[in-house]
């Protein structure tokens, strides 16, 4: 019965990236300010109100800036303004600095092409399989579900040679969720130094990249990079596993170099800035 279901399907995993898929199109990424959007309802406005974490802020008339390192993904803002914010895109989401992942204006071109090629350079010898170790620094457990999500037929990653291993002298990159614990700082720290050259570490969604909405506080760090030295970081509360799957590439070299634009532009409304 379970052969005939089987054959009855066919072959359910994705060929994303080699091939597009629609599911990883249709995701939500985080909050992107939209294009020529008129942002004079915001000014004199109380923006910690609208925003629990405080992701949103306004440089001057018309500069609204989002840090996707610390947007939880609520929504309100979308609900409240949907003429000046949009989703961002759910895969390329990911980014090569801290800064880069504020919106519409990041790190500069300069500065993420040598991020890139430093990047490129210290990873060419991952060209073939790669063992992951994942750390949980003290995440909601959501992010779990979607790292957890890669193994399954859907995402299957071991057809791009990327493996889970309990090991950290067995593993290339480390994967870490949570706001970064205090009581997890130590064990994480030894992680990191456990794994041999080149390493790789990937801030797995918004609270190991921020710090979420709760922190910094008397458990939390702020996120990881207070922690450990992040090549990639990765917002969304959670991130999907097509995203997480992008930021592993991105970490591998083997995506194209992620441009400003083109992580924020990518939004499902095609307006973002
Ligand atoms: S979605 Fe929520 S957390 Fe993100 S920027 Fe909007 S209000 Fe802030």
């Amino acid at each position: 019965m379970w052969a005939l279901r089987g054959l009855r399907q066919g072959v359910l995993t994705t060929r994303w990236p080699r091939h597009p898929d629609e599911y990883a199109a249709a995701g939500r990424g985080p909050v992107v300010v939209l294009r020529d959007a008129d942002t004079s309802g915001l000014e004199g406005r109380d923006l910690a109100g609208l925003c629990p974490s405080g992701a949103i802020s306004l440089a001057g008339p018309g500069d609204v800036q989002v840090d996707q390192g610390a947007c939880i993904q609520c929504g309100r803002c979308i609900a409240r303004f949907p003429e000046i914010f949009g989703w961002g895109a759910a895969v390329h989401s990911a980014a090569l600095s801290r800064a880069q992942l504020t919106v519409p204006r990041g790190e500069s071109p300069a500065a993420l092409a040598e991020l890139s090629a430093a990047l490129r350079q210290r990873t060419r010898a991952l060209q073939r399989s790669v063992h992951l170790r994942h750390v949980d620094a003290g995440s909601d457990g959501s992010e779990e579900w979607e790292i957890l999500a890669l193994l399954n037929p859907v995402y299957d990653i071991h057809r791009l040679g990327i493996f889970l291993t309990a090991s950290p002298r067995h593993a290339d990159i480390l994967l870490v969720t949570g706001a970064g614990a205090h009581g997890m700082a130590e064990p994480l720290r030894e992680t990191y130094e456990a794994m041999p050259y080149p390493k790789v570490v990937i801030a797995v969604g918004t609270d190991a990249c921020g710090g979420g909405l709760v922190s910094p506080s008397y458990a939390t760090a702020g996120g990881i990079g207070a922690i450990v030295p992040v090549d990639v970081w990765l917002p969304g509360s959670p991130p999907s596993p097509f995203a997480i799957l992008s930021a592993i590439l991105l970490g591998l070299g083997r995506l194209p170099e992620p441009e400003p634009g083109r992580r924020a532009g990518a939004a499902a409304t095609g307006r973002a800035r």
